[in-house]
């Protein structure tokens, strides 16, 4: 199986002959401003830690830290590569970057991970800032973390923007509607969707893989704004389903599923449900398959067993580049994780622009503005796809290399 960086860089190049475009420009695309790669020495630890600036030629690069045991720098670049896909695609002035910390936050106390975040910031200080670079939450990283990263930064610039971070709690700069926000902009994407080949979303039914923060608010705002019908949601255990959902018209309870999520089984075993193993979602003969857990969890293994003919990815990579052409081939739609969970990072800049006007937007507004952003990325790319002739996931690459080209 292909690794993420030899995935990213394969829908790049792949997008790119499309455009015609030459080897030296596709190179261009491929390679990372700066590599940063240090070592961090924290209570007598020591941890490998990295921060990728891909691109700035839209904006300052943007991408989100996460501490996590498996993080490298293969990864880290990677992803640092499809956030700048990401923010050209959805056209917001910002450019691409990532970072990571090689250790389990989970195996250590507050006060290591406090330690660690505050010596990640040490080391970059000069590197990050409103313009320069503008780091975010991601695997494992939260708020709270972001806050010390923002303490710590002021201390030593003497910054007081808070520019230099999103993600931040709302209490310290973070915006209103943040936590809602990737859920929120993967529901826009699907009402898109929806509009895009004239068909009413009302009543389609949907299972949602992973009812964490993204899954959840996705299920519950497609349920509220889009009348569509959630049937099936899984968690790391186990699937719950709603029985014999294509011949009645119920709908799975959220705030049931999410008031008893650790006893489920105990607590949720109603005549109206029944219980397969985890992956027992992705083979449901749902309208739409939504994947918000993790990455490759189609791959060329299980493509066979998946029957939806909506993908929508939400995590980030849950579908492989083998399983993606294959579902293509099939006849099914995949709308790629670069468009689908954009609405964390366009909140993430709505964040930035409110921190550098000093000002707070309403939750109304932010999501005004989200919906603005990402209605419009949306309908270019399936206007591109249906010019071009491809998929939506090579749409999208398409869109983002000729922004990044110009
Ligand atoms: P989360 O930790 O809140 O939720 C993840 C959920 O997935 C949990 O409910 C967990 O039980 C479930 N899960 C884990 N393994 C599973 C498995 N094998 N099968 C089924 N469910 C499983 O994380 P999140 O913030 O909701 O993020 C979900 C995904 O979306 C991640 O891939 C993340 O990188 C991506 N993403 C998140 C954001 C964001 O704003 N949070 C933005 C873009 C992309």
């Amino acid at each position: 199986m292909s690794t993420m960086l030899e995935s990213a860089h394969k829908m790049v190049k792949r997008a790119a002959k499309q455009q015609g475009l030459q080897d030296g420009q596709v190179t261009k695309l491929l390679t990372p401003t700066k590599v940063h790669s240090f070592e961090l020495s924290v209570h007598g630890k020591k941890h490998k830690a990295y921060r990728v600036q891909h691109s700035n030629k839209r904006g300052p690069y943007k991408g989100g830290i996460r501490f996590h045991a498996d993080v490298d720098e293969d990864e880290v670049r990677a992803l640092a590569l499809l956030m700048s896909i990401k923010t050209a695609a959805v056209g917001i002035p910002m450019g691409g970057g990532k970072g990571g910390v090689a250790f389990d936050p989970r195996e250590h106390d507050d006060a290591h991970v406090e330690a660690v975040a505050r010596a990640y910031v040490r080391q970059l200080h000069e590197h990050i800032g409103p313009h320069k670079d503008v780091p975010a939450p991601d695997v494992n990283t939260n708020a709270e973390i972001i806050d010390w990263m923002v303490d710590e930064f002021a201390t030593i610039t003497g910054d007081t923007t808070g520019a230099t971070f999103t993600g931040k709690s709302v209490g310290k700069g973070g915006s209103l509607g943040r936590e809602a926000a990737t859920g929120r902009g993967g529901m826009i994407v699907l009402r898109e969707y929806f509009a895009s080949i004239g068909k009413d979303p009302k009543m389609s039914t949907v299972a949602v893989q992973g009812v964490g923060n993204v899954g959840f608010w996705f299920a519950k705002l497609a349920e509220k704004e889009l009348g569509v019908r959630v049937v099936a949601v899984s968690d790391s255990r186990r699937t719950l389903a709603v029985k014999d959902f294509q011949h009645n018209s119920r709908v799975l309870s959220l705030e049931e599923y999410q008031g008893h999520k650790r006893g489920m089984i105990e607590d949720l075993d109603s005549p109206y449900t029944e219980f397969y193993g985890r992956d027992a979602v992705l083979a449901l003969p749902a309208d739409v398959l939504v994947l918000a857990a993790l990455g490759d969890v189609i791959t060329s293994q299980n493509t066979e067993t998946v029957v939806a003919p909506i993908i929508l990815e939400l995590a980030n990579g849950p579908v492989s580049d083998e399983a993606h052409d294959s579902l293509i081939k099939k006849g099914s739609v995949v709308i790629p994780d670069v468009i689908a969970n954009a609405g964390g990072v366009i909140v993430s800049y709505l964040e930035w622009l409110q921190n550098l006007e000093s000002t707070q937007w309403s939750e109304a507004k932010v999501n005004a503005k989200l919906e603005e952003i990402l209605g419009d990325a949306s309908r270019r790319m399936f206007m591109v796809a249906t010019e071009e002739r491809c998929s939506l996931k090579e749409a999208a690459f398409i869109i983002a290399l000729k922004e990044l080209l110009i």
